[in-house]
């Protein structure tokens, strides 16, 4: 095993390539775009990230966290934003915990620096995969400026080509492979809030802002620049959608309706509305993740999600990690072995994080705002404060532990099970903090 070719060079391709060319392995990373470094491209869809715990679990196995730290703002909570303007900050920890707010465009050049800069790696850029035979590990790549297609042969091919993957797309017709895709009823839009004109931030740099409005939102993460990457989840269909909001007239009439202290902040608000592209939002699930020792599916190739938990990213910088702990223990002359195992692994981690996923939208777009739901979260912090070792808040395991998502997901039902009864007592927004509601907390435990 010597030779890797890896289809897609975005953030989990970029990383993986940097991983292998350390343990040795000649990397041939393929990726269908312009080299990102060199040439704008995606105008309108910045998007920024959030790396959790995992994801920076990835990286210091990797050895590269502390590079990526420089590019990297804190958020310690939820900043949430009703439509009179009013704002209220909810700590995403009682231990002062952050979550970091990265640029994906600027995480994606860090993380081809990086791999470029091993003599073992080689990018190149324009490159489509067109057709894939899964048996032998060969790929096709047809150039987008010639249209000249190259033949491709190697130990193993890594499909890290994204949730609309080609080589996903070619393990489709292999007997038994399961495969699923849905999509959501919501697209997004971009909207970027600029600093003000001294160049200072105009919205708390250490929250993530969110304005929820039940079937939408909007969203702000900061940059580096003391922006924020503003991002509108909005149905595609109904009386408030993108389908009824399509000139700049109803957009400013929509935005003054909804959203009236963030007008203020984005001059030319309903000119991005207007241009900037909707995008959807798309679930995948499938298995197995490998087809026999020659191919692998990797990041949204194997497991799209929606962002809601912040976590598609993360979740495929941990199939890194994961990957690597097998490939350590098993060694590549198993290599069968190794990507069965990572396959059977993932799965059920993947398919834990896409429900998780779906659930912290109606969390964030609804329950936020909800006095219930407020008053839930502060029962489960007094008693995570007090009894750590017996409680521990679903939101805090999937970002601030490597807890697998699939065991998080079982502990988050255990807990909705056991809080059901506690929230539906008549009196409990006197009583939350009394004796009798933890020890019944206590016994249900
Ligand atoms: C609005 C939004 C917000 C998000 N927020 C977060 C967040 O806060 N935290 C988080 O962890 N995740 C987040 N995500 C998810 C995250 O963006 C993805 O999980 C992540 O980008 C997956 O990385 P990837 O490398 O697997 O795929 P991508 O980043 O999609 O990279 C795939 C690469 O493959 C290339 N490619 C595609 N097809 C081919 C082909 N046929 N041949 C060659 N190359 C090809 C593409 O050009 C691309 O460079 C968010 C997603 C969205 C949409």
């Amino acid at each position: 095993m010597k030779n890797i070719t890896i289809a897609g060079g975005g953030l989990v391709g970029s990383l993986l390539a940097y991983v292998l060319a350390k343990k040795g392995y000649q990397v041939h990373v393929y990726e269908r775009r312009p080299d990102m470094r060199k040439e704008v491209i995606d105008g309108g869809r910045s998007i920024n990230l959030v790396i959790s715990h995992r994801g920076w679990t990835s990286l210091e196995k990797a050895g590269i966290a502390e590079e990526i730290k420089e590019i990297i703002v804190p958020a310690f909570g939820r900043m949430t934003h009703d439509v009179n303007g009013d704002q209220h900050f909810y700590p995403y920890s009682i231990h002062g915990k952050s979550i970091s707010s990265v640029s994906r465009g600027e995480l994606n050049k860090k993380l081809m620096n990086l791999a470029e800069a091993m003599p073992n790696v080689k990018f190149t850029f324009n490159q489509k995969c067109v057709d894939v035979d899964v048996e032998t590990g060969t790929a096709w790549f047809e150039d987008y400026n010639t249209k000249q297609t190259t033949e491709v042969k190697a130990d193993l091919l890594v499909g890290s080509d994204g949730a609309y993957s080609a080589v996903r797309g070619k393990m489709t017709s292999l007997p038994r492979f399961n495969y699923s895709q849905q999509y959501i009823d919501h697209g997004y839009k971009e909207i970027h809030i600029p600093p003000a004109a001294d160049g200072s931030a105009q919205l708390d740099l250490k929250a993530l802002h969110i304005w929820p409005r039940k079937q939408f939102m909007l969203m702000g993460l900061a940059n580096l620049d003391n922006g924020f990457t503003g991002t509108l989840f909005f149905p595609y269909e109904g009386e408030e959608s993108f389908s009824t909001i399509e000139t700049a007239e109803q957009a400013e009439a929509f935005f003054q309706r909804n959203f009236p202290d963030a007008m203020p902040l984005i001059p030319n608000l309903t000119e991005q509305y207007m241009s900037n592209p909707t995008s959807p939002l798309l679930i995948v699930r499938c298995s197995p993740w490998n087809h026999k020792s020659k191919v692998m599916l990797i990041g949204d190739a194997s497991h799209a999600i929606v962002p809601f938990y912040g976590e598609g990213m993360n979740a495929g910088f941990e199939d890194v990690k994961i990957f690597t702990d097998i490939l350590e223990e098993l060694g590549d002359e198993n290599m069968h072995e190794v990507l069965d195992q990572y396959s059977a692994a993932r799965e059920k981690n993947a398919n834990a994080i896409a429900d998780l996923s779906l659930r912290n939208f109606i969390e964030m777009r609804d329950l936020v705002a909800d006095p219930q739901f407020i008053l839930r979260k502060k029962i489960e912090a007094k008693i995570y404060k007090k009894y750590p070792e017996k409680w521990m808040p679903l939101y805090s395991q999937v970002k601030f532990t490597n807890i697998p998502y699939f065991d998080a997901w079982t502990e988050g039902q255990r807990q909705d099970k056991i809080m059901e009864p506690i929230m539906a007592l008549p009196n409990i927004a006197q009583i939350w903090d009394s004796d009798e509601v933890e020890n019944m907390i206590l016994k249900s435990l």
